[in-house]
């Protein structure tokens, strides 16, 4: 199996893949791809639960998309994960929507029913359960303050709707969005509170104090010369600190947030339990988390 695969791939794909065994008949579109932690998971998944099929990276330009995935249930593919630059741009191309999908506006699982694309997405589910599993805390009754309003964002804060988290509040880098974001959310029928929060307003300090939980969705702190999206000394011991971002593990933002005593974790375990969710889509089965979870370790 190649490390990945693309368009001229699908395309040519009875030759291309002639001599593999199992077949691929899932895979993750992304472009960057090649670092995609996925097919480890998803693969040790698939043997562990002696399903025929293995799992395949695809380097997908935004300009192929439409063809990929007009190319896909033709190959007998069972289903895909997207991501980014895919998991809004997908949604035209989707023939249903689950709820939460629509909902959230992005997707990043397709099941592939009778010839037909169905967009799903895990990322919500599967940030509820890290946080379990980090912290043994259900977003219930949590003071959230959520850092993003992008794809991740949206799906973490509608979460937080759903469990009824009290309050939310979102800080964006472009201040538009996130109230843009924040007025979506008060259309959902939910107990929770939310702002949309500046960081030159009064409320901004305030928000971070009485936070529970502060959660980074936003893509900073990849790059050495990126700023705290928090200052360092405004963290607290009490608080719960989660990162999305797992590569580097230990983001500045989770360094601040452990040197003042706070309880934090980084995104594999948001990875591995949006990973869990769409194999369940997938096989309506249990995945075995254990084995996915090791495979993860593996690479960490
Ligand atoms: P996205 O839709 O492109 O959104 C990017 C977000 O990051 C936006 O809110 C954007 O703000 C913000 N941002 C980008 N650069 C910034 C900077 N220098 N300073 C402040 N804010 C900045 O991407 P996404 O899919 O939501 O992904 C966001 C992060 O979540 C990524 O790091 C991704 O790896 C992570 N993620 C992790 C998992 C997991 O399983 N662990 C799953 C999904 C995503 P603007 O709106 O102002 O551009």
């Amino acid at each position: 199996m190649k490390h990945v695969y693309t368009l001229a791939d699908l395309r040519n794909w009875g030759a291309v893949t002639r001599e593999i065994s199992p077949p691929i008949r899932l895979g993750v579109l992304g472009n960057p791809v090649r670092h995609s932690l996925s097919p480890q998971m998803q693969n040790a998944a698939l043997r562990e639960s002696g399903i025929d099929a293995q799992y395949a990276r695809f380097q997908i330009r935004a300009e192929e998309l439409r063809e990929a995935l007009r190319l896909v249930p033709q190959l007998n593919f069972l289903g895909l994960n997207l991501t980014i630059p895919h998991k809004i741009a997908a949604l035209p191309s989707m023939d249903q929507l689950d709820a939460t999908a629509r909902c959230i506006g992005a997707i990043n699982t397709v099941m592939i029913r009778d010839g037909m694309l169905v967009g799903f997405n895990t990322d919500a589910i599967g940030f509820s359960r890290a946080v379990q599993m980090e912290f043994e805390r259900t977003l219930a009754g949590l003071k959230v303050l959520l850092l993003g309003a992008g794809g991740a964002a949206r799906a973490i804060g509608m979460q937080c709707m759903l469990e009824k988290s009290q309050k939310l509040w979102i800080w964006n880098r472009s201040q538009e969005r996130a109230r843009e974001f924040s007025a979506k959310l008060h259309e959902l029928e939910s107990s929770t509170h939310v702002y949309a929060v500046e960081r030159d307003d009064a409320s901004f300090y305030p928000a971070i104090a009485a936070a529970n939980l502060i959660v980074n969705a936003t893509s900073a702190d990849m790059h050495e010369d990126d700023t705290l999206l928090i200052p360092p000394e405004r963290f607290t011991p009490d608080q719960l600190v989660y990162d999305t971002i797992y590569t580097p593990p230990r983001t500045k933002f989770l360094e601040a947030a452990a040197a003042a005593g706070a309880r934090s974790a980084n995104g594999l375990s948001m990875l591995l339990h949006q990973a869990a969710a769409s194999f369940e889509i997938w096989f309506d089965r249990r995945a075995p988390i254990n084995v996915m979870r090791a495979a993860l370790d593996c690479l960490a």
